[in-house]
C-alpha cells in the first residue's frame, strides 16, 4: 500500500466523518464480515426520557412501618426519584443523565442530595448513601423477588423497547423507573445497508431480553445477545471469532471498551465515553450510524486500488 494512497482514503475517511487509526485498521476493516452492535448510545441516540416512575404498594406499606423506627414515613413517586437521581449524579450513563434531568425538573429548583460513597458497576447500576440511606438503582435481575406491581411496570416498560431500572432503598425494592430511548433516524437503513455489503448484524445489550427484542425487530436484526455485561461482550465477540468470523464491535460506552479492545476492529461513537473512543480503531465522528457502511465501502474500494 502507497503512503499516499493511504494517506488519500484516511483524507475522503475524515471528510465522511471517520476517524481511523492507521492503514492495519483500514485492512482490517475490508475484511470484517460480522458487525456487533451496542444498542444504547450506538443503534439508538442514547438521549433518553424518564417516562413512568411507579413505586410500589408494597414498600409504601413497609416504609410506614418503619417511619415509626425513624424512616422515611413514605417513599412516594417523587422522593424515590429523588434518590435515584442523587445517586445518579455520580454516572455518566445515559440512563442516568435521563433520571437527573427529569428530576430537577421536578424537583423546582431545589438542589438533589449530595451522595457519598458512590459506586458504579458497569452494566449492572449505582450505588450510594443519601441522606444516610443506601439507594441503589440497576437493572432489574431475577423479577420474583419483586412486588408484583414493580414487576408488572417493568414488564410494560420493556414491551415498549423502554428500560426499566429498579431503585431500592436500604435494600428494598421500592420503584422501577421506566426511560425510553429513540432509535437514531438512520439506524434501519444503516443496518440494511450493512447487510447489503454482506456483513452480519449482531445486537449486543446490556438491557434486557425483551427491551432489546423490541428495538431489534424494528431494525430487523434477529441475533441478540441481551444482559450482556462487559464481559460477556468481550466473550461474544471471541466466541464469533472461534467460529472463524472477523468481527467488528460499534459502541460508545465504557460497558463497551473490553468488547472493542477483543474486537478485529473496534469503532466508536464520537458522542462516546473516552474510554470506548479510547480502545477503539476508528471514530465515527458525526453521530450517524450511516457512516459505518460508508467506511466499510472506504476501505474496500481504497485497498482494492492500492492493489
Ligand atoms: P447498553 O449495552 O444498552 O449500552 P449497559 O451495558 O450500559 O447498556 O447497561 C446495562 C444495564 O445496566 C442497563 O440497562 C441498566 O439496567 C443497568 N445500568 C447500567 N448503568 C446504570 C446506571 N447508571 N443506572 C441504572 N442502571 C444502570
Ligand atoms: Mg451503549
Amino acid at each position: 500500500a502507497t503512503p499516499t494512497a493511504l494517506l488519500a482514503a484516511t483524507g475522503r475517511g475524515a471528510r465522511l466523518g471517520i476517524l481511523v487509526s492507521g492503514a492495519p485498521a483500514l485492512e482490517r476493516l475490508r475484511k470484517v464480515d460480522t458487525v456487533v452492535l451496542d444498542k444504547t448510545g450506538t443503534l439508538t441516540t442514547g438521549r433518553m426520557n424518564v417516562t413512568a416512575v411507579t413505586v410500589s404498594a408494597d414498600a409504601d406499606a413497609d416504609a410506614d412501618a418503619r417511619a415509626g423506627a425513624g424512616g422515611h414515613a413514605r417513599v412516594g413517586a417523587a422522593e424515590a426519584l429523588r434518590l435515584a437521581a442523587a445517586v445518579e449524579q455520580g454516572s455518566e450513563h445515559p440512563l442516568a443523565r435521563a433520571i437527573v434531568a427529569h428530576a430537577r425538573r421536578q424537583a423546582d429548583g431545589h438542589p438533589l442530595p449530595r451522595p457519598v460513597r458512590f459506586a458504579a458497576v458497569p452494566g449492572s447500576g449505582v450505588s450510594a448513601l443519601v441522606d444516610g440511606e443506601e439507594v441503589a438503582v440497576t437493572r432489574p435481575g431475577e423479577l420474583g423477588g419483586i412486588p408484583d406491581d414493580l414487576r408488572e411496570a417493568v414488564r410494560t416498560a420493556e414491551t415498549a423497547g423502554h428500560t426499566a431500572v429498579l431503585v431500592r432503598v436500604g435494600g428494598a425494592p421500592r420503584a422501577v423507573i421506566s426511560v425510553g430511548d429513540t432509535l437514531r433516524p438512520d439506524a434501519y437503513r444503516a443496518v440494511e445497508h450493512l447487510r447489503r455489503l454482506g456483513l452480519r448484524p449482531v445486537l449486543a445489550t446490556g438491557d434486557r431480553e425483551a427491551t432489546a427484542r423490541a428495538i431489534a425487530g424494528q431494525l430487523g436484526i434477529t441475533e441478540i445477545h441481551a444482559e450482556a455485561l462487559p464481559e460477556d461482550k468481550a466473550a461474544l465477540v471471541t466466541t464469533l471469532q472461534g467460529h472463524g468470523s472477523r468481527v467488528a464491535v460499534v459502541g460508545d460506552g465504557v460497558n463497551d471498551a473490553a468488547a472493542l479492545a477483543a474486537a478485529d476492529l473496534g469503532i466508536a461513537m464520537g458522542g462516546g465515553t473516552d474510554v470506548a473512543i479510547g480502545a477503539a480503531d476508528v471514530t465515527l465522528v458525526r453521530e450517524d450510524i450511516q457512516a459505518l457502511p460508508d467506511a466499510v465501502r472506504l476501505a474496500r474500494h481504497t485497498l482494492a486500488t492500492i492493489r
